[in-house]
């Protein structure tokens, strides 16, 4: 059960959206438990004999799976031209007819723009100083004051929630140091979700995780904001 529901908003010029819902969502998985998450590290550690040696020139694609188009809600997909890469949601000709006229016949967003603004996201959502404050108000308040929003679980003591604070700047920091690779591992870990929507240039993200699996399987950070793109 949902312990903590961190939803809020901040100044970003971007506009609130009532429009959460992303179709494929199997694409995206719920967040897995520590155990099922270790062993999924380990497969990708195992040397990959047999196959061809092409990891250093293999592209990696770090956002993959965490955007959907906000107009038709659709995944999108990884696609490069050149050295850029892209995440694209295409209408297919034949499919023309019957979609949204007002979307384009491809939506793509540029990975190099959008990284760096996601990173300033997250450090700024994830910072412990809003992290403590959060994570107080809901898991530090009276009883009463709990019933009526619903909020189940423990009462945390100070160190506790600073422990859970910790564990969440571990992984904010992680995220803004890392290479490619590790970057999609940990967006995974954070549970980002993104919609993209191109007439204004905005893009509405969320992030959902359990800063502790090990000790506190039930306090889930929620984050769901916007950020507008260069
Ligand atoms: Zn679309």
């Amino acid at each position: 059960m949902e312990n903590v529901a961190l939803g809020h908003t901040t100044k970003l010029r971007c506009n609130p959206r009532d429009r959460w819902v992303f179709s494929d969502k199997t694409a995206h998985p719920a967040i897995i438990d520590t155990k099922t998450f270790d062993l999924a590290q380990s497969k990708r550690r195992q040397p990959q004999t047999g196959k061809p040696k092409h990891h250093h020139t293999k592209r990696r694609y770090p956002l993959k799976g965490t955007l959907w188009c906000g107009i038709c809600k659709r995944k999108m997909h990884t696609h490069h031209s050149g050295q850029t890469t892209y995440y694209r949601c295409r209408v297919r000709e034949q499919d023309q007819p019957a979609a949204d006229p007002k979307h384009p016949r491809s939506v793509h967003i540029r990975e190099d723009l959008v990284l760096p603004e996601l990173n300033k996201w997250l450090n700024l959502v994830l910072a412990p100083d809003r992290i403590t404050e959060r994570l107080t108000a809901t898991l530090q308040a009276p009883e009463m004051d709990r019933r009526e929003t619903k909020q189940v679980g423990p009462v945390l003591s100070s160190e506790e929630i600073a422990a859970l604070v910790q564990k969440t700047d571990d992984l904010r920091t992680a995220t803004l140091h890392a290479d490619p690779r590790e970057a999609e591992r940990l967006y995974e870990r954070v549970g980002l979700r993104m919609s993209y929507s191109s007439g204004d240039n905005e893009v509405q993200a969320e992030v959902r995780f359990t800063p502790d699996y090990a000790r506190y399987p039930d306090v889930t950070v929620h984050v769901q904001d916007c950020f507008v793109l260069p």
